[in-house]
């Protein structure tokens, strides 16, 4: 068997899951000290003869090959020495108990996370200060080092002649020490005089094809020692020019094995060549210069890390993925990341995506999903409110709407209403593009809830969101004949206040059964009757918070159902991952008779195309919007060119009615602006981006970004689904004031596609998973530590499937202790895994 096969056995064996091969190590020895003890209570005094502890020598020899910590090793090896020669009786005896009890703090899985958490100061040449710059960039530990990833590999096997250098080439050559001269840097005084030279090392190094100079500023020892003329090095840096001359400044050396061709270039003596650089490692990680420590000491200190921590650390991927994938265990896999073999595949361990990869991001999202696993098993143990319907007056409600549900809209229907029914309270995202008709999904819902005799809140990011929502609430109330049962309050911080304390009244007595509003509605004064359903819709703005804070006004002290809405389209799984406790409901469909919206980019100077555009639409009776970017209190030259396109675009139309919406208006002069727009009183609408989210006026149809450059491509996308929500033709005009490449690419992948998701996985590429959901996610955005979520997608169902298996073998995880414990080390807190249940 060879090592490998030898470990692979120790992490399949159940009751060493979740613990790393030196714990199962130790509890390997311990089980054959104790079998000895076991043995010996058996026999009488006069039988036992001394004896060969073959099994227990073997089992020491398992630490060999292990990757721990030196005075682990020895204390180790001494306990071995009691056992070397053969014992018997009392001595016998006395040498097992004691190595038990030595052993036995050891085999706890608390004993390697200790030494896994140690300050790295027990490292060798790390003093305090080292020991405090590495903590700056959050190496602290054996283990941060152990999962801090090279930045980068660089290929040395591929070796250039030093003739060929080129200036801002990273190049590795062979050569040897022709000349070296250490200039001390002049004298010093004693006032600490600034002027004082740096001390130099300066050295010719060469190969038969020619030379370059290389310097070094306060070189260490290690350094000077080798650059003696004679040694022959491997050299690899930045070639720079330096007066006319190729130098490399504190270029990374390596001694080559003596003996050989002196000034072997790469072609005349490949085979001596190859065998002396086998002792050098051909891919060397690169980490950058955390703690600013020079990059030999870096290098040190993460190869200790791998040999004296790598096996301390344990694995808890099922064995059947492990097994499954032929994934390598994680020891092996940080090893071959840290210190890669020098035939590895090099493309692959640049990109990430070697098999050692694959397994420690199986690793960490498997945490992650159980989790998430835990906390939607929590979640659907938790007490709540049933609510029964009749399937009759949904399909009545359904028909009494002016227009047809799509198909979609209908599915999606069924899924909530299914969860409504059940004695768990629902927690399940609501996904679907701009204008596919979310809002009419989540009023079916409130309906079926006040059937059941309970009262739902809808929550919106802003006040002239939850506004537009009890508007078009009303609306479908007047048009539908059965709706009228419905009755829906306001309730936003402009509400006045005797109206606001009349619908707090209202609410608190159960008049009112679906109550719409802004954070106002979680505010402490707010106390429902029976409330028995929250939706909050466009997720993004919301806090996690909040959500739970309007959990906590559940009818009879039961959690509400939560219904969470967004128009975010996002990746599925990543969707998965970020909600992975929330059930998935998608809307994929748009309502019919939407044709896609024209979209065209403009460059300065094409002014003339779009005063045309406004007077073609106008014309036909239909509105525009003119977007500009978000004026702040600090930009006031936006605003003011704002207000002066607003007044051009006024005098350029003198027929027509222009208003302004910008964020420095009273929330009630916006309102008011907004809902002349609304009634077709007003025919272009300039405003910067408050109209960004939601806001629904079908007969606009034509959208003009200004500065489109500046906006991200998930508001772009939410400002052109503002238009295209009537019959009529719809055109999105982006304005581009300056290029730039993510600029550039945005406005590309708008002119692409107006399918959201496409749209979100453009911009996923554009600015990375961090950056995509932006710091309103925050809350929900899982901090990993190797995994990416774009570049490993792909892995994610795999974790997620397998957590989710094994929560369902072993519901909270009993069985499980190490893996539960790690999971609520590691996402507890953000999960509240405690708080729920
Ligand atoms: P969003 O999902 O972006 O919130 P809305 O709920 O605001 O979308 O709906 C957009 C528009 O589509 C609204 O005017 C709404 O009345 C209309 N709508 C919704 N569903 C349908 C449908 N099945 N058929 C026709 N129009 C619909
Ligand atoms: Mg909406």
């Amino acid at each position: 068997m060879s090592e490998d096969q030898q470990r692979e056995g120790l992490e399949a064996d159940e009751a060493d899951e979740g613990v790393s091969p030196f714990t199962a190590s130790v509890r390997q020895l311990c089980k054959q000290l104790r079998a000895a003890v076991e043995e010996l209570s058996q026999k009488t005094e006069q039988e036992t003869e001394p004896k060969k502890e073959v099994a227990i020598l073997a089992a020491f020899d398992e630490f060999r090959s292990l990757s721990i910590p030196s005075s682990v090793r020895k204390t180790l090896g001494d306990l071995r020495s009691d056992f070397v020669k053969p014992l018997s009786g009392r001595k016998r005896e006395d040498a097992l108990m004691r190595a038990l009890s030595l052993l036995g703090p050891m085999s706890k899985p608390s004993y390697a996370e200790e030494l896994l958490s140690v300050s790295l100061e027990v490292f060798p040449g790390m003093g305090p200060k080292r020991v405090s710059a590495l903590a700056k960039s959050e190496l602290r530990t054996p283990y941060a080092c152990l999962f801090r990833f090279p930045n980068r590999y660089d290929d040395r096997s591929a070796l250039a002649q030093v003739s060929h250098l080129q200036v801002g080439q990273h190049a590795t050559f062979v050569g040897e020490v022709l000349e070296s001269e250490a200039l001390d840097g002049g004298v010093r005084n004693n006032y600490g005089n600034r002027g004082a030279k740096r001390p130099v090392l300066r050295a010719l190094l060469g190969d038969s094809t020619g030379s370059i100079e290389c310097t070094w500023f306060h070189a260490p020892a290690l350094v000077r020692e080798l650059v003696t003329p004679g040694t022959r090095l491997r050299v690899t840096g930045d070639v720079r020019r330096y007066k006319f001359e190729k130098q490399m400044t504190h270029p990374d050396l390596e001694r080559l094995e003596d003996g050989g061709e002196v000034m072997g270039t790469p072609d005349d003596e490949p085979s001596a060549r190859e065998n002396e650089l086998q002792s050098l490692r051909d891919i060397a990680p690169e980490y950058g210069t955390p703690g600013a420590l020079p990059p030999r000491v870096v290098r040190e200190l993460f190869q200790h890390a791998v040999e004296q921590y790598a096996d301390l650390v344990p694995g808890y991927l099922p064995a059947e993925i492990v097994q499954g994938r032929e994934l390598p265990t994680v020891g092996n896999s940080l090893r071959g990341i840290h210190q890669p073999e020098a035939d590895a595949d090099f493309y692959a361990l640049r990109s990430a995506q070697t098999k050692f990869h694959e397994r420690l991001v199986l690793e960490e999202f498997y945490l992650l999903e159980c989790g998430l696993a835990l906390r939607s098993e929590m979640s659907a143990r938790a007490p709540g409110i049933s609510m029964p319907h009749a399937p009759e007056e949904i399909e009545a409600d359904q028909a009494s709407l002016p227009f047809t549900l799509t198909k979609a809209q209908r599915r999606v229907v069924a899924e909530i209403l299914k969860d409504l029914t059940k004695p768990h309270p629902m927690h399940r995202l609501l996904q679907g593009d701009v204008g596919c008709g979310k809002t009419v999904v989540a009023f079916l819902a409130a309906l079926a809830a006040a059937r059941g005799g309970y009262q739902s809140a809808l929550m919106a990011p802003t006040e002239l969101l939850a506004e537009q929502h009890a508007a078009s609430l009303s609306n479908l109330i007047e048009a539908g004949g059965l709706l009228t049962s419905l009755r829906i309050g306001l309730l936003t911080a402009s509400v006045p206040k005797a109206g606001a304390d009349e619908l707090r009244r209202q609410l608190a007595a159960g008049e009112i059964d679906l109550v719409v509003g802004t954070h106002a509605l979680v505010q402490g004064e707010v106390r429902f009757d029976k409330l028995g359903l929250a939706i909050v819709d466009e997720q993004h703005r919301f806090g996690v918070r909040q959500r739970a804070a309007l959990s906590k006004k559940g009818a009879e002290g039961l959690e509400p159902h939560v219904l969470v809405m967004t128009a975010t389209p996002i990746p599925r799984t990543l969707a998965l991952t970020l909600w992975g406790d929330l059930d998935l409901s998608i809307i994929d469909e748009l309502p019919p008779g939407r044709l896609p919206v024209k979209t065209e980019l403009l460059r300065p100077g094409q002014g003339q195309v779009v005063m045309e555009a406004i007077r073609e639409v106008t014309g036909r009776g239909e509105q525009v919007y003119v977007v500009y970017p978000l004026v702040e209190e600090s930009e006031k030259m936006d605003l003011l060119s704002a207000v002066e396109s607003a007044q051009r675009i006024a005098a350029a139309f003198p027929d027509l009615h222009v208003e302004i919406v910008h964020g420095q208006l009273t929330a009630e002069e916006r309102n008011a602006a907004m809902a002349r727009f609304k009634k077709g009183e007003s025919h272009i609408l300039v405003s910067t981006t408050v109209i960004e989210v939601g806001v629904d006026v079908p007969n606009a149809s034509l959208m003009v970004i200004e500065h489109a450059e500046r906006f991200g491509l998930a508001q772009l996308h939410q400002l052109r689904g503002r238009v295209g929500r009537g019959q009529a033709e719809a055109r999105c005009m982006l304005i581009s004031r300056k290029k730039t490449q993510d600029g550039e690419a945005r406005l590309k992948a708008m002119l692409e596609t107006t399918d959201g998701f496409k749209i979100a996985d453009a911009d996923l590429k554009i600015r990375g998973p961090g950056e995509f959901l932006g710091t309103q996610q925050s809350g929900r955005l899982p901090e990993l530590r190797l995994a990416d979520l774009l570049r490993d997608a792909r892995l994610i169902p795999v974790a997620r499937e397998s957590a989710f298996a094994t929560l369902a073998q072993d519901p909270g995880l009993a069985r499980h202790p190490q893996l539960a414990s790690a999971v609520q080390a590691r996402w507890g807190d953000r999960l509240a895994l405690s708080s729920v249940g």
